[in-house]
């Protein structure tokens, strides 16, 4: 409080100097909230960060800050030419603001632009993580080859390690490894003379990424590292495998903090441990985590957080360039942070890539094949017996008969907010039926269950 106040009389004190009064209402103000309630517009006051969201009945939100010169609007970053204040509790920006929010707010405007959205219930959830607040980050679904219901998830604790749970949500493994933010898998690396599934994830202690190989049977994994792949950037964060279906190669794909992309290369030492070699590198504007490459295409997605989402070659010669924009975080499908991407894969090349919009609690559909279609939206709502989701971080998806209880597969989503009967307990994730997805949406989505994850098929001959 003495902060502010000190700050309040110092620049009062300069303003007297200068000869002005920047506090009262002048005419390149306008008071936001009045303006933004005349439109319609939902808004959200943050007291301790002195920010105000808004979003406009077409879905589109914006975001400004007291004393910043800066504004957030449909996904982007305009400059003001004045910085935004709060004079009588009330917030006041420059006028040329209100035009931009008038230009936003008559987008959109016909029936058809509504966005479809529709509700789901999960059917089961795992244990909670054993650390509290944000914990539970990314799920990954591992397919068993010989009994598909006892298939596993793994999935990170970005306060302390990684988990392992059966398709009921019952806890099989914990390991304390370090902050293991986003992690991944894939089948049939070759390593000894014979083939393992590995499972990888980014490990914020040490700034590396950590290579395992898993026991089906016990779901336990083994660290099968062998130069510890130490990261270049700042902070590695959001992560991906990619398994190139046109050389056979395999590859570790980690995002930063900062926006910065690494890929590497990873293969046997020699003596049966995995070695990474750097092969790409490139960097984002700003942060991004969400990365999900797509093995039969060869192609990969990455979410930079409060912007979009983009797609670009995942071979290590695809260049630093995006190949396109899949979608905006302007606040209709996408409201940063874009978290979680997945991949649905359908037969012959068809399927669905799937996105966490966090800042909405829901999902975002998208064809994933050709120029990526926008779909529909979900929610996960409230269950009888398991909670909806919110706020989640990562997704995984597979479409593969998985017994009796998933004949068509699932969607595993974090929690930001874990209930039960009333009582908040730790993050978790959660597991929705794929068909209850599919036939969720207006128009009925895939409920292909025989592509098998570990026989995928190159679509790029
Ligand atoms: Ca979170
Ligand atoms: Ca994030
Ligand atoms: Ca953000
Ligand atoms: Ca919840
Ligand atoms: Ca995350
Ligand atoms: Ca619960």
């Amino acid at each position: 409080m003495k902060t502010i106040l000190v700050t309040t009389v110092t620049a009062s004190a300069l303003l007297a100097l200068l000869g002005t009064n920047a506090y009262a209402a002048d005419s390149g103000y306008v008071p936001l909230r009045t303006e933004l309630e005349k439109l319609g517009a939902k808004i959200t006051w943050d007291e301790k960060d002195q920010t105000v969201t808004f979003k406009l009945g077409n879905g589109i939100v914006g975001f400004v800050a007291v004393d910043k010169s800066e504004y957030r609007l449909a996904g982007k970053t305009g400059k003001l030419p004045a910085p935004v204040k709060l004079v009588n509790e009330r917030t006041q920006v420059p006028s040329s603001l209100l035009q931009s929010i008038r230009d936003e707010q008559a987008k959109y405007q016909d029936p058809k632009d509504a966005i479809p959205t529709f509700a789901v219930q999960a059917s089961a959830e795992t244990e909670a993580v054993d650390s509290g607040d944000d914990a539970a980050d990314d799920p990954a679904i591992w397919l068993d080859p010989k009994d598909p219901s006892r298939s596993k998830l793994i999935a990170t604790n970005k306060a302390g390690g990684i988990l392992v749970y059966d398709l009921a949500g019952k806890q099989l493994q914990s390991y304390k490894l370090g902050k293991m933010n986003n992690i991944d898998l894939r089948y049939s690396f070759p390593l000894g003379g014979k083939k393992v599934d590995i499972v990888a994830a980014t490990n914020r202690t040490t700034n590396t990424i950590d290579v395992f190989a898993v026991n089906g049977d016990t779901g336990e994994l083994s660290s099968i590292a062998g130069e510890p792949i130490k990261s270049k950037m700042g902070e590695v964060y959001g992560f991906s495998l990619y398994h190139s279906l046109k050389t056979d190669k395999f590859y570790a794909l980690v995002l930063g903090k900062k926006g910065e992309f690494e890929q590497y290369e990873l293969a046997d030492n020699g003596q049966g441990k995995v070695n990474g070699k750097l092969v790409r590198q490139f960097k984002l504007a700003t942060q991004s985590e969400g990365l999900v490459a797509d093995d039969e295409y060869g192609l990969m997605y990455i979410a930079e957080e409060d912007a979009a989402i983009w797609k670009y070659g995942a071979e290590p010669d695809a260049g630093s360039d995006p190949l396109s924009t899949v979608d905006i975080a302007d606040g209709r499908r996408l409201q940063d942070d874009i978290e979680g991407l997945t991949l649905y894969y359908g037969k012959d090349g068809k399927g669905y890539l799937i996105a966490s919009s966090q800042g909405s609690n829901s999902y975002a559909i998208y064809q994933r094949e050709a120029a990526n279609t926008f779909i529909t939206s979900f929610t996960i709502a409230d269950g009888a017996k398991v909670d909806g989701t919110s706020e989640t971080d990562g997704i995984d998806v597979l479409g593969f008969g998985l017994g009796q209880a998933y004949p068509y597969g699932i969607f595993v989503s974090q929690d930001d907010a874990n209930y039960e009967n009333g009582k908040k307990l730790h993050q978790n994730f959660k597991i929705v039926p794929w068909e209850r997805i599919a036939e969720g949406a207006a128009s009925k989505l895939l409920l292909d269950n025989t592509v098998n994850p570990r026989e995928l098929i190159n679509r790029n001959k």
